[in-house]
């Protein structure tokens, strides 16, 4: 991967955000610095507008490239701060601060407070060198300022914190629901066919007050099985199981119910529809080429249809189905019939 796509991939971090957040502050708070020199015609004030230029180039193509913090962007900007200090511009102790922030949530823990002493010591020496004695407004100053960096930095550095458990939480959250999912999938699923399995069919029926069931039962299976051995018969209930996918629309469910029967669940189904699509699946069954060892093997299925109406038990429109298949076997199989 690219380094330009890998920041791409983290731009999405709350901490980061934050950071480039305020590295736009800092550019207004240098604008502002600016103005008031110019404005004021400060003794300092091409010195200030130099570093204010520089300041908000060398920023602005950052941005512009979208680079991540990088230490080496902390020591100019805090040399340019200095500079902005030392030139007595407004606001400098604004960019003190900000600089800060952004650099205890690019570095977080022990770090923060180390870099949070270099910041203080290197901002204590500019104030010092600025002033020509050391009033005691002054120390006031430097000693109220050096206490909102110890505030700023514990400040920022919480925030990192909960920033990161919360994003680390949210992560195995997400991969628990995953695996979740996935092992849901696994206990409802049919290997053999793909189709939902017995358990699937009991809790996905229990609920479901109006339906047309469909019991649909391989003819003689067992014989084919003894004939052609266990793995033709594999590929049998794979093959059927895959029709009878594509023979049902989104809202239906499919079920391999048992050994070699299936189970069609079809909501919002009139009697006669269902043993339209039972029908065209018997038809397709039937006409279909299951070939073994280059012989067409004839195959067939009988199919019961039954109603689930709201006054109906699950367990009785089941046996209903089932009473349905089982007259379809004694007529002679390879048909449909209806309760
Ligand atoms: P009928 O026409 O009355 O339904 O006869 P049948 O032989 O299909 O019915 P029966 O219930 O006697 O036999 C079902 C057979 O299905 C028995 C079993 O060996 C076979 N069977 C069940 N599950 C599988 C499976 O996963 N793979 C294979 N190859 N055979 C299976
Ligand atoms: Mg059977
Ligand atoms: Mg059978």
């Amino acid at each position: 991967m690219s380094a330009t796509k890998h920041e791409y991939a983290v731009w999405g971090d709350p901490a980061l955000q934050l950071q480039i957040f305020i590295r736009k502050v800092s550019g207004i708070s240098v604008l502002f610095s600016l103005a008031v020199a110019v404005f004021n015609q400060e003794s300092h004030w091409w010195m200030i507008t130099g570093l204010a230029i520089v300041y908000i180039f060398y920023n602005a193509s950052l941005c512009l490239r979208q680079v991540k913090p990088h230490l080496q962007e902390f020591f100019v900007n805090l040399a340019l701060c200095a500079g902005f200090t030392v030139s007595g511009a407004m606001y400098s102790s604004v960019l003190y601060h900000l600089l800060l922030v952004r650099m205890v949530l690019k570095v977080g823990g022990r770090r923060a407070v180390r870099m949070m002493l270099v910041i203080a010591l290197v901002y204590v020496t500019a104030q010092v060198f600025a002033s020509s004695r050391l009033s005691t407004g002054l120390w006031f100053e430097i000693i109220y300022n050096t206490i909102g960096f110890v505030m700023l930095t514990l400040t920022a550095v919480y925030m990192r914190n909960v920033v990161e458990v919360q994003s680390k939480n949210e992560g195995q959250i997400a991969e628990l629901m995953r695996e979740n999912a996935h092992h849901y999938e696994l206990a409802h699923t049919d290997q053999l066919t793909g189709l939902l399995n017995h358990r699937a069919y009991l809790e996905k029926t229990a609920d479901l007050q109006q339906y047309i069931l469909v019991i649909i039962d391989i003819d003689y299976f067992k014989k084919l099985n003894d004939t052609h051995g266990h793995l033709f018969g594999d590929q049998v209930l794979e093959t059927i199981g895959r029709m009878i996918k594509q023979s049902i629309r989104s809202k239906d469910m499919a079920f391999r119910y048992g050994g070699e029967e299936f189970a069609l669940v079809l909501p919002g189904t009139s009697l006669d529809l269902g043993l339209k699509i039972a029908e065209r699946l018997r038809f397709q069954v039937a006409n279909s080429d299951f070939i073994h060892h280059g012989e067409r093997v004839n195959i067939t299925i009988s199919i019961g249809v039954a109603r689930k109406s709201p006054s109906v038990a699950c367990q009785d429109a089941f046996r209903e189905a089932d009473s349905a298949l089982y007259r379809a076997k004694r007529q002679g199989r390879n048909q449909c019939a209806v309760f």
